[in-house]
């Protein structure tokens, strides 16, 4: 039977439609061709060392630097410069490379780049909201194939990004703790979700995934944004990143994903409430029309054969 399931923290809602269930292993896809590197922008030229990862401004950027103001103000309307930081961080000059492919010393410069581009861009007094993501493969919505990773710095902080901040802020104040830090207890109590553990980050699918293979990574160290990290735990997130990344590979073929990292931003006081964390959505299906008009999603897969599968993949 059809099952309504409810994220604890951010309230979101989806049936986990069993009428249409599908197993798994039924969105394996053989992998795709390398994407050629003709004309490539981020190719490096000469002399590039093998572990370069490389900070470019994004040469078509969503928000720029000292955007001016509208001059036609509508009455009834909003509008706001579009103000903000848009970066590209090509993270390997290999363009056949993946986060899952490079080696382990390479992907922890990685994510210590991401770590100093966000701590910056979260110190520039004109971005309230910073979000690093990467579109993986072809249908993640890359416009270009080769590597890379993309951190926007907003100055605008919107409705549903405070909606999750007030969520969290209401189950600290009722139950006294941090929403993401009981469920991350639950999760490592339960097993029945978990797909990856290390000292210091765990994953597993969503209880209530909005999609087949939804995943959520969490430090198990309770803090609010991604800039406050050490050393050590990003030598675990690097891994942990890794690990589950050739776990998809291995699982569903080279499927396209989307990573983001969800952080406090930098206008709200809520560092005991909220937690940051990193949510892996694999790209296979899409949405309808009810998810659009009811802003319910729909998963034919069930989460705990969802995390079953992955954990049974190659790491
Ligand atoms: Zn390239
Ligand atoms: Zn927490």
């Amino acid at each position: 039977m059809p099952e309504f399931r409810q994220n604890l923290a951010t309230k979101d809602w989806v049936v986990i439609a069993t009428e249409r269930r599908q197993r798994p292993d039924a969105f394996k896809r053989a992998p795709t061709p390398p994407a050629p590197a003709k004309d490539c922008p981020f190719c490096p030229g000469q002399g590039a060392k093998a572990d370069d990862v490389k900070v470019l401004p994004n040469k078509f950027p969503v928000l720029v630097s000292g955007a001016p103001a509208q001059k036609d103000r509508h009455a009834l309307y909003r509008s706001l410069p579009g103000e903000g930081v848009h970066e590209v961080i090509v993270d390997s000059p290999d363009h056949g490379a993946s986060l899952a492919t490079l080696p382990a010393p390479h992907a922890r410069k990685l994510a210590g780049v991401w770590r100093e581009r966000f701590r910056e861009t979260l110190a520039n007094e004109k971005v309230a909201l910073t979000v690093l993501f990467k579109n993986h493969g072809t249908g993640s919505g890359a416009s270009i194939l080769h590597p890379h990773t993309q951190l926007v710095g907003s100055s605008v902080v919107p409705s549903h990004i405070r909606h999750r901040m007030d969520e969290a802020s209401r189950y600290y104040d009722s139950a006294g703790a941090c929403v993401f830090c009981r469920m991350l207890e639950t999760e490592l109590k339960d097993k029945a979700r978990m797909v990856e553990e290390n000292d210091h980050f765990a994953a597993f699918c969503l209880y209530a995934s909005l999609s087949p293979f939804h995943v959520w990574v969490l430090p198990k160290r309770h803090t609010a944004t991604f800039g406050e990290v050490n050393d050590k735990e990003l030598d675990s997130f690097a891994s942990i990143l890794q690990r589950l990344t050739r776990r998809v590979n291995a699982a569903l073929g080279d499927a396209p994903y989307n990573f983001v990292l969800q952080s406090t931003p930098l206008d709200r006081g809520t560092t005991e409430a909220f937690h940051w964390y990193l949510s892996l959505v694999v790209r296979v299906g899409g949405g309808s029309g009810f998810e659009m008009g009811s802003g319910i999603y729909t998963n034919v897969v069930v989460p705990e054969e969802a995390a079953a599968f992955l954990q049974a993949a190659q790491a």
